[in-house]
Formats: C-alpha cells, structure tokens, sequence
C-alpha cells in the first residue's frame, strides 16, 4: 500500500512579485538660461540632433526668448 500517495504536501512557493526598480532615465536634459535675465528657462531633454530654433516666453521676465537648441557634446 503505497502510503505516500494522497500525503504528499504540496509546498507552494509564493513569491511577491517584485516590479523591478525603476531605472532612472540618463539625464539629457540640458539648462537653457534665459538671454535676457539669465535665470533658468527652460530644461530641454532629448535634444534633436539637428539644432533648431525655440522661441517661448521666459517664466521669469516674461520676454519672448529665442535660442538654438543642439546637442552641444556631438562626437565628431
Ligand atoms: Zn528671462
């Protein structure tokens, strides 16, 4: 008579299922300053790799600045 059978414990392992850690992203973003009141403008993350043109208005002196935007550490 085979007493295991029907005895046999099953032993569950639960385990939490644990989200990985969030990996912060690389910081690209780059500082602009403002031309006209030098304060911090805006941040500008994912700079293209052609330079282009950005005109907004500063949240510090409420001009409308315009600056070129472009990776500044380009490998060449
Ligand atoms: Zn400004």
């Amino acid at each position: 008579m085979p007493a295991s059978e029907g005895t046999k414990k099953t032993v569950r392992t639960v385990k939490r299922y644990k989200p990985p850690p969030i990996a912060s992203p690389p910081v690209y973003s780059v500082e602009v300053a403002c031309p006209l009141c030098g304060h911090r403008a805006i941040d500008i993350s994912d700079l293209p790799s052609e330079p282009i043109a950005v005109g907004m208005k500063c949240p510090n002196c409420n001009n409308i600045v315009h600056f070129q935007c472009a990776k500044a550490h380009a490998s060449s």
